[in-house]
Protein backbone atom coordinates (compact mmCIF):
# COMPACT_ATOMS: atom_id res chain seq x y z
CA UNK A 1 0.00 0.00 0.00
CA UNK A 2 2.85 2.45 1.26
CA UNK A 3 4.76 1.50 -2.11
CA UNK A 4 1.82 2.25 -4.25
CA UNK A 5 1.49 5.55 -2.47
CA UNK A 6 5.06 6.34 -2.67
CA UNK A 7 5.12 5.31 -6.97
CA UNK A 8 2.39 7.30 -7.50
CA UNK A 9 4.08 10.50 -5.92
CA UNK A 10 7.11 9.81 -7.44
CA UNK A 11 5.52 10.08 -10.56
CA UNK A 12 3.51 12.92 -9.97
CA UNK A 13 6.40 14.67 -8.84
CA UNK A 14 8.39 13.65 -12.12
CA UNK A 15 5.41 14.90 -14.36
CA UNK A 16 5.50 18.32 -12.29
CA UNK A 17 9.54 18.27 -13.23
CA UNK A 18 8.53 17.73 -16.79
CA UNK A 19 6.11 20.87 -16.92
CA UNK A 20 8.56 22.89 -14.99
CA UNK A 21 11.54 21.47 -17.04
CA UNK A 22 10.94 22.22 -20.04
CA UNK A 23 13.83 24.69 -20.11
CA UNK A 24 16.57 23.64 -17.87
CA UNK A 25 18.36 27.01 -17.87
CA UNK A 26 15.03 29.08 -16.52
CA UNK A 27 14.39 25.97 -14.34
CA UNK A 28 16.98 27.74 -12.20
CA UNK A 29 15.37 31.45 -12.41
CA UNK A 30 12.89 32.46 -9.39
CA UNK A 31 9.50 32.76 -10.72
CA UNK A 32 8.12 36.16 -11.23
CA UNK A 33 5.37 38.14 -11.66
CA UNK A 34 4.63 40.06 -15.20
CA UNK A 35 2.04 43.05 -16.13
CA UNK A 36 0.69 41.89 -19.39
CA UNK A 37 -1.32 44.23 -21.34
CA UNK A 38 -4.03 41.81 -23.78
CA UNK A 39 -5.69 42.85 -26.37
CA UNK A 40 -4.00 46.13 -28.08
CA UNK A 41 -5.15 47.82 -30.99
CA UNK A 42 -2.71 49.85 -32.99
CA UNK A 43 -2.91 51.84 -36.24
CA UNK A 44 -2.47 48.71 -38.12
CA UNK A 45 -6.63 48.32 -37.65
CA UNK A 46 -8.27 50.56 -34.88
CA UNK A 47 -6.15 52.80 -33.12
CA UNK A 48 -4.74 55.72 -34.77
CA UNK A 49 -1.49 55.09 -32.69
CA UNK A 50 1.36 53.23 -33.90
CA UNK A 51 2.53 50.22 -32.35
CA UNK A 52 5.80 52.54 -30.79
CA UNK A 53 3.77 54.92 -29.53
CA UNK A 54 0.92 52.20 -28.46
CA UNK A 55 4.28 50.38 -26.18
CA UNK A 56 5.42 53.22 -24.95
CA UNK A 57 1.64 54.60 -23.38
CA UNK A 58 0.82 51.04 -22.04
CA UNK A 59 4.79 50.71 -20.79
CA UNK A 60 4.37 54.33 -18.70
CA UNK A 61 1.20 52.59 -17.05
CA UNK A 62 2.97 50.12 -15.87
CA UNK A 63 2.42 46.87 -18.75
CA UNK A 64 5.86 44.60 -18.33
CA UNK A 65 4.64 43.35 -21.64
CA UNK A 66 1.97 44.40 -24.59
CA UNK A 67 0.14 41.48 -26.38
CA UNK A 68 -0.66 43.50 -29.67
CA UNK A 69 -4.22 41.54 -31.16
CA UNK A 70 -4.75 44.15 -34.37
CA UNK A 71 -7.65 42.61 -36.36
CA UNK A 72 -6.58 39.77 -38.72
CA UNK A 73 -9.38 41.05 -41.25
CA UNK A 74 -12.01 43.55 -41.57
CA UNK A 75 -14.02 43.16 -44.89
CA UNK A 76 -17.63 42.43 -45.24
CA UNK A 77 -18.79 42.19 -48.51
CA UNK A 78 -22.90 41.62 -50.21
CA UNK A 79 -23.42 39.93 -53.60
CA UNK A 80 -26.52 38.98 -54.96
CA UNK A 81 -27.48 35.93 -54.46
CA UNK A 82 -27.19 33.42 -56.00
CA UNK A 83 -24.58 35.27 -58.24
CA UNK A 84 -22.82 36.78 -55.44
CA UNK A 85 -20.12 37.49 -57.53
CA UNK A 86 -21.37 39.06 -60.36
CA UNK A 87 -23.03 41.96 -58.30
CA UNK A 88 -20.56 42.56 -55.75
CA UNK A 89 -20.08 45.54 -52.87
CA UNK A 90 -17.19 44.52 -50.52
CA UNK A 91 -15.59 47.11 -47.60
CA UNK A 92 -12.46 46.46 -46.36
CA UNK A 93 -11.01 48.33 -43.34
CA UNK A 94 -7.31 48.58 -41.93
CA UNK A 95 -6.07 45.31 -40.58
CA UNK A 96 -2.95 42.94 -40.17
CA UNK A 97 -3.72 41.12 -43.78
CA UNK A 98 -4.17 44.48 -45.45
CA UNK A 99 -1.19 45.90 -43.59
CA UNK A 100 0.69 43.03 -44.52
CA UNK A 101 1.17 40.10 -42.06
CA UNK A 102 4.74 39.60 -42.40
CA UNK A 103 5.43 43.35 -41.91
CA UNK A 104 2.86 43.08 -38.86
CA UNK A 105 4.96 40.39 -36.91
CA UNK A 106 8.71 42.09 -37.51
CA UNK A 107 7.72 45.82 -36.75
CA UNK A 108 6.07 44.06 -33.22
CA UNK A 109 8.92 41.86 -32.71
CA UNK A 110 11.58 44.41 -33.24
CA UNK A 111 9.95 46.46 -30.92
CA UNK A 112 10.39 43.88 -28.32
CA UNK A 113 12.29 44.83 -25.43
CA UNK A 114 11.64 48.83 -26.32
CA UNK A 115 10.79 51.31 -23.15
CA UNK A 116 11.82 47.92 -21.48
CA UNK A 117 8.03 46.45 -22.54
CA UNK A 118 7.94 43.03 -23.99
CA UNK A 119 5.96 43.12 -27.33
CA UNK A 120 4.16 40.14 -28.69
CA UNK A 121 2.24 39.86 -32.16
CA UNK A 122 -0.75 38.37 -31.60
CA UNK A 123 -4.22 39.28 -33.58
CA UNK A 124 -7.80 39.35 -33.08
CA UNK A 125 -10.40 37.53 -35.30
CA UNK A 126 -13.68 37.91 -36.95
CA UNK A 127 -14.49 34.19 -38.16
CA UNK A 128 -18.53 34.96 -39.21
CA UNK A 129 -20.52 37.15 -39.88
CA UNK A 130 -24.07 36.97 -41.66
CA UNK A 131 -26.57 39.25 -43.44
CA UNK A 132 -29.84 39.31 -40.88
CA UNK A 133 -31.12 42.28 -43.50
CA UNK A 134 -30.14 42.54 -47.40
CA UNK A 135 -28.77 46.10 -47.92
CA UNK A 136 -31.84 46.66 -50.23
CA UNK A 137 -33.97 46.31 -46.97
CA UNK A 138 -36.14 49.57 -46.76
CA UNK A 139 -34.96 49.56 -43.28
CA UNK A 140 -31.09 49.12 -44.60
CA UNK A 141 -29.14 46.27 -44.21
CA UNK A 142 -27.89 44.60 -41.07
CA UNK A 143 -25.04 42.27 -40.67
CA UNK A 144 -24.89 40.11 -37.52
CA UNK A 145 -22.11 38.81 -35.25
CA UNK A 146 -19.46 40.36 -36.65
CA UNK A 147 -18.28 41.43 -33.15
CA UNK A 148 -17.99 37.77 -32.08
CA UNK A 149 -14.18 37.37 -31.70
CA UNK A 150 -11.38 35.10 -31.06
CA UNK A 151 -7.77 36.27 -29.99
CA UNK A 152 -4.98 34.08 -31.62
CA UNK A 153 -1.73 34.54 -29.50
CA UNK A 154 1.54 32.58 -30.65
CA UNK A 155 1.25 32.37 -34.33
CA UNK A 156 3.87 34.27 -36.02
CA UNK A 157 4.69 32.75 -39.09
CA UNK A 158 2.66 35.11 -41.18
CA UNK A 159 1.58 32.41 -44.22
CA UNK A 160 0.04 30.99 -41.52
CA UNK A 161 -1.76 33.77 -39.98
CA UNK A 162 -3.02 34.41 -43.54
CA UNK A 163 -4.07 30.93 -43.66
CA UNK A 164 -6.49 31.18 -40.73
CA UNK A 165 -10.32 30.67 -41.78
CA UNK A 166 -12.29 33.77 -41.84
CA UNK A 167 -14.45 34.03 -44.65
CA UNK A 168 -15.17 29.48 -44.53
CA UNK A 169 -19.08 30.05 -44.34
CA UNK A 170 -20.68 32.63 -46.54
CA UNK A 171 -22.75 35.05 -45.21
CA UNK A 172 -25.95 34.49 -47.12
CA UNK A 173 -27.48 31.45 -45.13
CA UNK A 174 -28.27 33.19 -41.80
CA UNK A 175 -26.64 31.79 -38.50
CA UNK A 176 -24.05 28.72 -38.64
CA UNK A 177 -24.19 28.67 -34.82
CA UNK A 178 -20.45 27.50 -33.17
CA UNK A 179 -19.71 25.88 -36.40
CA UNK A 180 -17.24 28.94 -38.03
CA UNK A 181 -16.09 29.32 -34.58
CA UNK A 182 -15.46 25.72 -33.87
CA UNK A 183 -13.37 25.31 -37.68
CA UNK A 184 -11.71 29.02 -36.75
CA UNK A 185 -10.52 27.72 -33.21
CA UNK A 186 -9.12 23.95 -34.63
CA UNK A 187 -6.76 26.03 -37.24
CA UNK A 188 -5.92 28.09 -35.18
CA UNK A 189 -4.67 25.31 -32.59
CA UNK A 190 -3.13 23.53 -35.46
CA UNK A 191 -0.65 26.30 -36.35
CA UNK A 192 0.42 26.54 -32.53
CA UNK A 193 -1.42 29.25 -31.18
CA UNK A 194 -3.09 29.76 -28.10
CA UNK A 195 -6.83 30.99 -28.72
CA UNK A 196 -9.15 32.98 -26.33
CA UNK A 197 -12.29 34.07 -26.68
CA UNK A 198 -12.55 37.89 -26.51
CA UNK A 199 -15.21 39.89 -25.05
CA UNK A 200 -18.22 37.49 -24.84
CA UNK A 201 -20.54 39.88 -22.31
CA UNK A 202 -20.28 42.52 -24.66
CA UNK A 203 -23.08 43.69 -27.10
CA UNK A 204 -22.35 45.59 -30.12
CA UNK A 205 -24.31 48.14 -32.46
CA UNK A 206 -22.78 50.28 -34.87
CA UNK A 207 -23.67 52.02 -38.00
CA UNK A 208 -22.25 52.21 -41.04
CA UNK A 209 -23.57 54.30 -43.66
CA UNK A 210 -27.14 52.19 -44.45
CA UNK A 211 -25.74 49.13 -42.85
CA UNK A 212 -26.04 47.77 -39.39
CA UNK A 213 -23.73 45.75 -37.62
CA UNK A 214 -25.23 44.18 -34.57
CA UNK A 215 -23.93 41.74 -32.14
CA UNK A 216 -25.25 40.77 -29.00
CA UNK A 217 -23.64 39.39 -25.99
CA UNK A 218 -21.89 35.25 -26.91
CA UNK A 219 -21.17 33.35 -23.62
CA UNK A 220 -22.97 30.81 -25.01
CA UNK A 221 -20.76 30.34 -27.71
CA UNK A 222 -17.64 29.04 -24.52
CA UNK A 223 -20.03 26.02 -24.05
CA UNK A 224 -20.36 25.52 -27.61
CA UNK A 225 -17.17 25.51 -28.64
CA UNK A 226 -13.86 23.26 -27.63
CA UNK A 227 -10.27 23.28 -27.99
CA UNK A 228 -9.75 26.62 -27.28
CA UNK A 229 -7.99 27.98 -24.45
CA UNK A 230 -9.79 30.61 -22.45
CA UNK A 231 -11.81 33.45 -22.57
CA UNK A 232 -11.35 36.91 -21.40
CA UNK A 233 -12.77 39.51 -19.04
CA UNK A 234 -13.40 42.98 -20.10
CA UNK A 235 -14.87 45.30 -17.25
CA UNK A 236 -16.31 45.43 -14.17
CA UNK A 237 -20.40 45.03 -14.72
CA UNK A 238 -19.83 42.30 -17.24
CA UNK A 239 -18.33 39.46 -14.76
CA UNK A 240 -21.45 37.29 -14.40
CA UNK A 241 -19.74 34.76 -16.54
CA UNK A 242 -17.02 34.43 -13.60
CA UNK A 243 -19.43 34.26 -10.97
CA UNK A 244 -19.84 30.96 -8.71
CA UNK A 245 -21.68 28.62 -11.08
CA UNK A 246 -22.00 30.57 -14.14
CA UNK A 247 -20.68 29.51 -17.59
CA UNK A 248 -16.80 29.52 -16.51
CA UNK A 249 -17.47 27.01 -13.93
CA UNK A 250 -19.64 25.18 -16.24
CA UNK A 251 -16.70 24.59 -18.81
CA UNK A 252 -14.53 24.04 -16.13
CA UNK A 253 -16.97 21.42 -14.90
CA UNK A 254 -16.86 19.96 -18.11
CA UNK A 255 -13.06 19.62 -18.30
CA UNK A 256 -13.68 17.85 -14.69
CA UNK A 257 -15.88 15.60 -16.22
CA UNK A 258 -13.55 14.28 -19.25
CA UNK A 259 -15.56 16.31 -21.99
CA UNK A 260 -12.76 18.91 -22.27
CA UNK A 261 -9.57 17.89 -23.63
CA UNK A 262 -7.83 21.19 -21.68
CA UNK A 263 -9.12 23.58 -18.93
CA UNK A 264 -10.21 27.12 -20.14
CA UNK A 265 -8.50 29.65 -18.43
CA UNK A 266 -9.38 33.35 -17.39
CA UNK A 267 -7.43 36.31 -18.77
CA UNK A 268 -8.01 40.07 -18.87
CA UNK A 269 -8.15 42.29 -21.95
CA UNK A 270 -7.78 46.03 -21.89
CA UNK A 271 -9.36 45.92 -25.98
CA UNK A 272 -7.14 48.90 -26.32
CA UNK A 273 -7.58 51.40 -28.36
CA UNK A 274 -5.78 54.79 -27.25
CA UNK A 275 -8.85 56.16 -25.85
CA UNK A 276 -10.90 55.99 -23.30
CA UNK A 277 -9.69 53.19 -20.75
CA UNK A 278 -6.54 53.70 -18.86
CA UNK A 279 -3.57 51.74 -19.59
CA UNK A 280 -3.80 49.71 -16.18
CA UNK A 281 -7.92 48.95 -15.89
CA UNK A 282 -7.38 45.57 -16.27
CA UNK A 283 -3.91 43.58 -16.33
CA UNK A 284 -3.10 39.70 -16.55
CA UNK A 285 -0.69 39.17 -14.24
CA UNK A 286 1.53 35.87 -15.79
CA UNK A 287 4.22 33.90 -13.49
CA UNK A 288 7.18 33.19 -15.93
CA UNK A 289 10.89 31.96 -14.88
CA UNK A 290 12.11 34.30 -17.72
CA UNK A 291 11.44 37.52 -19.06
CA UNK A 292 10.47 36.82 -22.65
CA UNK A 293 8.03 36.32 -25.29
CA UNK A 294 7.74 32.82 -25.16
CA UNK A 295 8.19 32.29 -21.68
CA UNK A 296 5.12 35.02 -21.19
CA UNK A 297 3.15 32.53 -23.84
CA UNK A 298 4.34 29.14 -21.93
CA UNK A 299 3.21 30.30 -18.93
CA UNK A 300 -0.56 31.62 -20.78
CA UNK A 301 -0.76 28.48 -21.89
CA UNK A 302 -0.61 26.77 -18.60
CA UNK A 303 -3.22 28.74 -16.87
CA UNK A 304 -0.29 30.20 -14.60
CA UNK A 305 -1.80 33.73 -13.72
CA UNK A 306 -4.81 35.79 -12.51
CA UNK A 307 -6.80 39.19 -13.34
CA UNK A 308 -6.90 42.29 -11.76
CA UNK A 309 -9.92 44.70 -12.42
CA UNK A 310 -10.00 48.27 -11.24
CA UNK A 311 -11.78 51.17 -10.93
CA UNK A 312 -10.33 54.29 -9.21
CA UNK A 313 -7.48 53.17 -7.16
CA UNK A 314 -5.52 50.12 -7.12
CA UNK A 315 -7.33 46.02 -7.45
CA UNK A 316 -6.72 43.83 -4.90
CA UNK A 317 -3.36 42.03 -5.30
CA UNK A 318 -2.50 38.12 -5.28
CA UNK A 319 0.58 37.31 -4.40
CA UNK A 320 0.29 33.31 -3.92
CA UNK A 321 -2.42 30.69 -4.67
CA UNK A 322 -1.48 27.06 -3.69
CA UNK A 323 -2.80 24.00 -2.46
CA UNK A 324 -0.63 21.77 -0.31
CA UNK A 325 -1.25 17.81 0.36
CA UNK A 326 -1.10 17.91 4.14
CA UNK A 327 0.66 14.35 4.19
CA UNK A 328 2.83 14.49 1.36
CA UNK A 329 3.53 18.34 0.95
CA UNK A 330 3.61 18.21 -2.72
CA UNK A 331 2.45 21.75 -3.78
CA UNK A 332 0.11 23.04 -6.86
CA UNK A 333 -0.29 26.60 -7.83
CA UNK A 334 -2.45 27.98 -10.46
CA UNK A 335 -3.52 26.06 -13.68
CA UNK A 336 -1.40 23.11 -11.91
CA UNK A 337 -3.49 19.76 -10.68
CA UNK A 338 -2.45 18.25 -7.30
CA UNK A 339 -2.32 14.41 -6.60
CA UNK A 340 -3.76 14.38 -3.25
CA UNK A 341 -3.90 12.06 -0.90
CA UNK A 342 -5.86 13.04 2.28
CA UNK A 343 -6.36 16.27 3.01
CA UNK A 344 -4.99 19.22 1.10
CA UNK A 345 -4.49 23.20 2.31
CA UNK A 346 -5.78 25.85 0.51
CA UNK A 347 -3.79 29.20 1.03
CA UNK A 348 -3.94 32.51 -0.71
CA UNK A 349 -2.21 35.54 0.44
CA UNK A 350 -2.18 39.44 -0.98
CA UNK A 351 -3.04 42.84 -0.86
CA UNK A 352 -6.92 44.68 -0.76
CA UNK A 353 -5.45 47.31 -2.61
CA UNK A 354 -7.38 50.61 -2.16
CA UNK A 355 -7.01 54.27 -3.25
CA UNK A 356 -3.74 55.94 -2.26
CA UNK A 357 -2.80 56.48 1.02
CA UNK A 358 -6.25 54.73 2.23
CA UNK A 359 -5.79 52.38 5.26
CA UNK A 360 -9.57 51.53 5.32
CA UNK A 361 -11.65 48.97 3.62
CA UNK A 362 -11.99 45.25 3.69
CA UNK A 363 -11.09 42.35 1.46
CA UNK A 364 -13.39 39.89 0.74
CA UNK A 365 -12.54 36.35 -0.70
CA UNK A 366 -14.64 33.59 -1.95
CA UNK A 367 -13.16 30.57 -2.63
CA UNK A 368 -14.99 28.57 -4.94
CA UNK A 369 -15.39 24.81 -5.07
CA UNK A 370 -16.78 22.46 -7.85
CA UNK A 371 -18.28 26.11 -9.24
CA UNK A 372 -20.46 26.37 -5.58
CA UNK A 373 -18.98 28.91 -2.83
CA UNK A 374 -17.37 27.19 -0.07
CA UNK A 375 -16.53 29.68 1.90
CA UNK A 376 -16.51 33.67 1.98
CA UNK A 377 -13.73 35.84 4.12
CA UNK A 378 -14.14 39.30 5.43
CA UNK A 379 -10.86 40.19 6.02
CA UNK A 380 -9.48 43.62 7.29
CA UNK A 381 -6.02 44.00 7.32
CA UNK A 382 -4.06 45.56 4.03
CA UNK A 383 -2.38 42.11 3.69
CA UNK A 384 -4.23 39.73 3.90
CA UNK A 385 -3.75 35.45 4.25
CA UNK A 386 -6.56 32.76 4.22
CA UNK A 387 -6.34 29.16 4.33
CA UNK A 388 -8.90 26.01 4.41
CA UNK A 389 -8.23 22.75 5.21
CA UNK A 390 -10.41 20.17 2.91
CA UNK A 391 -10.79 16.24 2.38
CA UNK A 392 -9.58 15.34 -1.12
CA UNK A 393 -12.75 14.61 -2.61
CA UNK A 394 -12.80 11.62 -5.86
CA UNK A 395 -12.63 12.48 -9.33
CA UNK A 396 -11.05 15.99 -10.07
CA UNK A 397 -11.86 18.98 -7.83
CA UNK A 398 -11.57 22.34 -9.14
CA UNK A 399 -10.71 25.37 -6.38
CA UNK A 400 -10.63 28.62 -7.93
CA UNK A 401 -10.86 32.58 -5.56
CA UNK A 402 -12.38 35.98 -6.34
CA UNK A 403 -10.94 38.53 -4.47
CA UNK A 404 -12.80 41.55 -3.79
CA UNK A 405 -11.15 45.13 -2.53
CA UNK A 406 -12.27 48.89 -2.42
CA UNK A 407 -11.34 49.48 -5.60
CA UNK A 408 -11.41 46.36 -7.77
CA UNK A 409 -11.28 42.61 -8.10
CA UNK A 410 -9.05 39.84 -8.69
CA UNK A 411 -9.72 36.35 -10.20
CA UNK A 412 -7.51 33.24 -10.11
CA UNK A 413 -7.62 30.92 -12.37
CA UNK A 414 -8.43 27.51 -11.01
CA UNK A 415 -6.12 24.73 -9.29
CA UNK A 416 -7.08 21.01 -9.69
CA UNK A 417 -7.04 18.14 -7.28
CA UNK A 418 -6.75 14.82 -8.27
CA UNK A 419 -7.57 12.40 -5.24
CA UNK A 420 -4.30 9.91 -5.38
CA UNK A 421 -6.38 6.68 -3.62
CA UNK A 422 -8.18 6.45 -6.85
CA UNK A 423 -7.27 4.30 -9.38
ZN1 LIG B 1 -13.10 42.64 -30.51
Amino acid sequence: MKQTLLGRLAAAAASAFFIYGSCAAAENAEPQWLRVAVHVHTNVSTSQYSPAETLQALGKGGADAVIFTDSLTRRWEFGMWPFPSLIRRVVEQPSVLRYGPERYVREIQELNGAEGSLALPAVEAAPFYYWARTPFDRRGGQIRSWQQHLLVLGVTDPARLAALPTRAFDPYHGDRGAEPYQRFIDAAVDAGGLVFWAHPMTGHLAQHGRIEDFTEPYPHLLKMTRGYHGFALTYLGYLSLVDPGGVWDQVLEEYAAGKRSRPVWVIGELDWRGTGRKPDAVVTWVQVRARTPEAILDAMRQGRMWVAIRNEGNPPAIVSFSITDVLSSRQATLGQTLEATAAVRVTISGARGGKEGSTTGSTRITLIRNGKVFEIRDLPDASFSADWIDQALGGLTIYRAIVEGPNGVAYTNPIFVVNGRLP
